[in-house]
């Protein structure tokens, strides 16, 4: 009606009371998803133009027009709610698409009657659907008449000119679908969603329970709250709308492929046993009883800010910092995508958008314009929203409070140019979300005294890695580790999968007696670790090591070890980015062989596939990768990787103490076809014998045929880490389930019990190199069982000799026989500790 320099008032188009946007009974129209605006009740029959300008776009279906007036506002005229399924039913259009109209020129007749019968509503919409570059006033009025003022329009500062010459469609598209992301809309399916509007140009919104989103922030997503299987409306507006909608509700319709992970319950709620006040319970990863300081890895303390800080440089500050992190984000992400880890991958994305969220980064940039340094505006806008997350009431999101915060410490180590590893005191136990290999490193040469994480499975790589160097470990405690305090006293009592966060003095005292004489009992066990390990009634039990490399299995064999029962030669060449030749495998096989004095080394052909992967070895994406080509199953599809290691073990010196051994064996033919292969190479040498060959019982199949294969095998070790995982139908990694894969269910030791009946008929020994030959409470019951050899982490060598020599063979194969009818894992633990107890 007016237009002055650009500004604009708008007229009322129909006669009726006027009501907000949020009172309009629509999420869509309500939660300002597709623009600020009014609404009418309407009582008159014609909707009018608010101003003049030209008609746009006009619904196919005759209830809605949209017009963009001179300074390049676009206004929807939406008549009725959801009429949009009238089909034009009960309107007539009165002008067409790219027609000019003047202010106050009738567009659009209606049939009250007729939409007020068949319609939800006929609550009518005015939206300026470019809000970005107005800004919009409202006039305080309760009901209009046609031609009367309602609302004015002022072009924002800068962007009147751009106003003008932007041809923004107002096209929309909206739909509604029922998410299918396990655990709703969580940090990796949110990067997926804004990814996904991200090739776009239209602007994409969701809308749940009267709240929108936009689809370009991570942290707005998030907001919202959604649940699974919650339904909400996805609205697209731009030239691409249809495009963009049909592209996000495949994405929001689809549950990610890594979700059975992602979406795990905070393994604070299934892997725990019943609460005890002031007690975490998690899985035991690495045995162990110690007190200390408990600190979370990585968490900087900020001083007080002062404030009065120069707000460019902040700016510039952080701008650098952030840049750093993706830096470092992208290398990480690069190395999960060469190991194809799906999983991560989808994590380290994640993160990197959390870093250029618009919430995030206004937060901060506001914070910063008032003078705050750009560390504590950083660390603000990130404590805001994890509070916002953890208020969802959904665990799944809460849980990603940690992504957040994790962002927040390597932020703020950029900013403060901080190394890696924080000042932690020698004997802390350290708490943190999951430890990675490096890190456990590190921390070892630290000296720290135990490791918790929230996360983490017992058998994963880095519970290896902790058992090998004697640090107790406890995984799978849940998120609530990661909120103590620093500095706070804690009694980590791994054997009893328990953390004591609220100790007393007496209870520290204790813990420090028990470390005490545990550390006299250690010492005396490694007095007595290099004899013989005999039973009381005189049978002989092999105590050998697990090594993964010469300097380990030095260590085994200062450690009394009788051998190595399984060296993995995948992680001899875990940082390699080349593959290794003939030669440089010989060496490194003699070196262990070498290293062991004259005692046998078990060398396992190479194991890769599944959760292991090398960076030289790229292997073929795989649907399920653990029941994929693994083990055995690559090597002999891929017969020169093979064929060079062999060639490789054949010739180290002397070869009487080489041993094979086969991963991932499921049936006799693979084990004769690697025989022949190496007979052939074996001639090919000229020489004259061959070493033992050996078979991993690590399937149930391969269990259930044991007989079989020992007739053409030289010795059987069972593998528990993977014949758990496969027996139990369980994630050897899974933290939610950590607590349940337990290699003493009866299901496990009916498998053992076969397969050592199956070996014995053939005149063999069973060893078992998984992680249950580890576990004091179960060495009873596998020499009970028929097991002859224990492989376990070097420094257990002389504690698992030690447990040996306090049994009686007989009694343990009469009583491991009555474990096989218990009803699970828990109930033979029971028995065992009543029947074997351990020392305190
Ligand atoms: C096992 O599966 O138990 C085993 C010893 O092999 P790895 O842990 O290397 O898979
Ligand atoms: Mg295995």
């Amino acid at each position: 009606m007016h237009n002055n320099n650009n500004d604009l008032t708008l007229s009322a188009p129909l006669s009726g009371p006027v009501l907000s946007l949020r009172s309009v009974p629509d999420p869509v129209f309500a939660s300002g998803a597709m623009g600020d605006g009014i609404a009418i009740d309407p009582l008159n029959n014609t909707l009018h133009a608010p101003c003049a300008g030209q008609v746009i776009q006009v619904a196919r279906t005759g209830h809605a027009v949209t017009l963009r007036a001179a300074n390049g506002a676009e206004l929807l005229l939406h008549l009725g709610l959801d009429t949009v399924e009238l089909q034009g039913e009960g309107f007539a259009l009165l002008v067409e698409e790219g027609q000019q109209v003047n202010a106050g020129q009738p567009l659009l007749w209606v049939d009250l009657d007729y939409v007020a019968q068949h319609c939800r509503s006929l609550i009518s919409l005015l939206i300026l659907t470019n809000g970005e570059g107005f800004d919009l006033r409202h006039l305080p009025l309760s009901s209009v008449k046609v031609g009367e003022p309602l609302l004015h329009i002022t072009p924002r500062a800068n962007q009147a000119a751009q106003a003008q010459t932007q041809a923004h469609s107002s096209e929309q598209a909206s739909a509604r679908i029922k998410v299918a992301h396990r655990g709703g809309l969580h940090a990796r399916p949110a990067a997926l969603v804004r990814q996904t509007a991200e090739g776009f140009s239209s602007r994409s919104q969701l809308i749940f329970k009267d709240q929108s989103a936009s689809c370009s922030s991570l942290m707005a997503l998030m907001g919202l709250g959604i649940g699974e299987q919650d339904e909400v409306l996805v609205s697209c507006q731009g030239a691409d709308c249809q495009e963009a909608l049909q592209a996000l509700l495949k994405t929001l319709g689809t549950a990610l492929a890594a979700d059975t992970h992602a979406a795990t319950p905070a393994p604070a709620q299934i892997a725990h046993r019943p609460t005890e006040d002031g007690v975490l319970h998690g899985v035991c990863a690495a045995p162990g009883l110690v007190s200390g300081p408990l600190f979370r890895l990585n968490a900087i303390a900020l001083p007080e800010d002062l404030g009065e800080h120069q707000p460019q440089a902040q700016r510039l500050a952080l701008s650098a910092a952030l840049d750093q992190v993706r830096r470092d984000i992208r290398h990480t992400l690069e190395q999960a995508r060469q190991r194809r880890n799906q999983e991560e991958q989808d994590i380290f994305n994640a993160h990197l958008a959390l870093l250029e969220d618009p919430t995030l980064l206004d937060a901060s940039d506001a914070a910063i314009a008032q003078g705050r340094a750009a560390t504590h505006a950083w660390s603000a806008a990130i404590t805001e929203q994890c509070q916002v997350l953890q208020q969802l009431g959904n665990p799944l999101l809460a849980e990603r409070a940690n992504d957040l915060r994790d962002l927040q410490q390597q932020v703020l180590r950029a900013l403060l140019g901080e190394a890696w590893h924080c000042d932690l005191p020698a004997g802390a136990i350290v708490a943190a979300e999951e430890l990675t290999p490096s890190d456990l490193l590190q921390l070892s040469a630290q000296g720290v005294a135990g490791l918790c994480m929230a996360a983490g499975g017992a058998t994963s790589h880095v519970a290896i890695l902790a058992r090998g160097k004697g640090l107790p470990c406890l995984v799978a405690l849940g998120q609530e580790v990661l909120g103590i305090g620093n500095g706070q006293q804690v009694v980590l009592d791994a054997d009893g999968g328990r953390l004591e966060l609220a100790p007393d003095p007496r209870r520290i005292e204790q813990v420090q007696q028990t470390a005490d004489s545990r550390r006299q009992r250690r010492q005396s066990q490694q007095q007595q670790a290099h004899a013989s390990a005999l039973t009381r009634d005189g049978q002989q039990i092999e105590v050998a090591a697990n090594v993964a490399s010469s300097e380990e299995a030095r260590e085994a064999h200062q450690g009394g070890a009788d051998g190595v029962g399984l060296l993995r030669t995948e992680f001899l060449f875990v940082d390699r980015h080349s593959a290794p030749d003939e030669v440089e495998q010989r060496q490194a096989y003699q070196a262990v062989l070498d290293a062991m004095g004259d005692k046998p080394v078990i060398i396992r052909t190479i194991d890769v596939g599944g959760d292991k992967q090398l960076d030289y070895l790229p292997l073929p994406v795989e649907a399920n990768p653990v029941l994929g080509l693994r083990g055995i199953r690559l090597a002999l599809a891929r017969p020169e990787l093979l064929d060079q290691q062999l060639r490789a073990l054949l010739q180290v010196t002397p070869l009487q103490r080489c041993r094979v051994m086969l991963p991932m064996v499921t049936e006799v033919a693979e084990l004769l076809q690697i025989r022949q292969r190496l007979d052939a190479l074996a001639a090919e040498l000229g020489l004259a014998q061959r070493p033992e060959l050996g078979v991993m019982i690590e399937v149930p199949a391969a269990a259930l045929m044991a007989e079989q294969l020992a007739e053409h095998a030289d010795f059987l070790s069972i593998g528990t880490n993977d014949l758990s995982q496969y027996t139990l139908a369980m994630d050897r990694d899974h933290a939610g389930l950590a607590a349940r894969v337990d290699a003493l269910h009866p299901a496990l030791l009916r498998l053992i019990a076969q397969t050592c009946a199956g070996a014995a008929r053939h005149g063999r020994w069973v060893g078992v190199c998984g992680a249950l030959a580890c576990d004091p409470l179960a060495t009873p019951v596998l020499i009970g069982l028929g097991v002859s050899e224990l492989s376990v982490s070097p420094p257990q060598v002389g504690e698992i000799k030690d447990r040996v020599r306090q049994l009686d063979a007989a009694e343990c194969r009469h009583l491991a026989q009555s474990l096989l009818n218990l009803p699970g894992a828990a109930a033979v633990r029971q028995a065992c500790a009543r029947h074997w107890p351990l020392h305190p």
